[in-house]
């Protein structure tokens, strides 16, 4: 097995450990003035790049869901940070090829990225038999339609949803692939910096939104909602807002929010 495994995770100096406590603290407020009970999303504290000291600190601190954009920096980390609990996000840019790698991640907990069948099959099959839950799967939307943004195209109520990419993935998914479980939508949105950046930010998060509604109303026809093949309850649910508009996002009605920069690299 690996080297990693016995190694000793290292601990953050004190200094460190108090100031990602500290803006743990304040997201944490932000997330919960921002939305009204019980409507409680989730955290994914996006530790790209950051020492395994940084996320074991974060960890005693309570979290548990943390999300990584390379498979190899995630599987070492994921395998020096073996924690009761931890559950690994993964939100880069996912080829093919890489998914036996990803799928034999221990506490690989979501791919938030999915955006082939040819992905979803491998994840499929490369997971190891002995996972006491299937792997959660979300389809990325591409919902500003920027050519270097992955994501298949966002559902329009103009033209029907029975047959179009998303659906199409959404239904190989639930059919064929049964150690995964079809969770949700996920957006980057528009990045660009311009007058009207949080307009185009929330065009987006509306976009996500009314996808995940076609699409529900379209998998709902074919798998009842209750047969648990998809979603929560028969509702989808949607991964949007990162550290500079998760507010927005979840005014918006996100569920799922990755917050990087704002967690990790705060200026106290
Ligand atoms: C890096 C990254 C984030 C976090 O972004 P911040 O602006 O640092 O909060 C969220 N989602 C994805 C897909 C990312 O790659």
């Amino acid at each position: 097995m690996s080297s990693f495994v016995n190694a000793p995770v290292p601990k953050a100096s004190q200094d460190r450990v108090a100031e990602l406590q500290e803006s743990l603290a304040e997201i944490r407020s932000r997330i919960q003035q921002a939305c009204s009970p019980p409507h409680a999303p989730a955290l994914v504290a996006v530790s790209k790049y950051k020492p395994a000291s940084d996320i074991l600190a974060c960890y005693e601190d309570g979290q548990r869901d943390f999300g990584e954009n390379y498979v190899q920096e995630l599987e070492e980390k994921a395998q020096q940070l073996n924690l009761p609990g931890i559950k690994w996000h993964f939100i880069g840019t996912l080829q093919s090829n890489k998914a036996k790698v990803l799928a034999l991640i221990p506490n690989l907990y979501a791919v938030q990225t999915v955006t082939s069948a040819k992905a979803a099959t491998g994840l499929n099959k490369y997971l190891p038999a002995e996972r006491s839950a299937p792997l959660n799967i979300l389809l990325q939307v591409n919902t500003s339609g920027e050519d270097n943004k992955s994501g298949v195209p966002p559902l329009s109520p103009d033209s029907p949803s029975a047959d179009v990419e998303l659906t199409q993935l959404a239904r190989h998914i639930i059919k064929e692939c049964p150690r995964l479980h079809f969770q949700g939508l996920m957006t980057i949105g528009s990045l660009t910096e311009s007058l009207s950046s949080a307009e185009k930010e929330n065009e987006d998060f509306e976009r996500l939104k009314q996808t995940r509604d076609l699409l529900q109303e379209a998998l709902s026809k074919e798998f009842p909602a209750d047969s648990g093949k998809w979603g929560l309850d028969g509702r989808l649910l949607l991964s949007m807002g990162m550290s500079s508009d998760f507010e927005a996002a979840l005014k918006a009605g996100s569920d799922i929010v990755r917050v990087g920069t704002g967690i990790f690299d705060m200026q106290v």
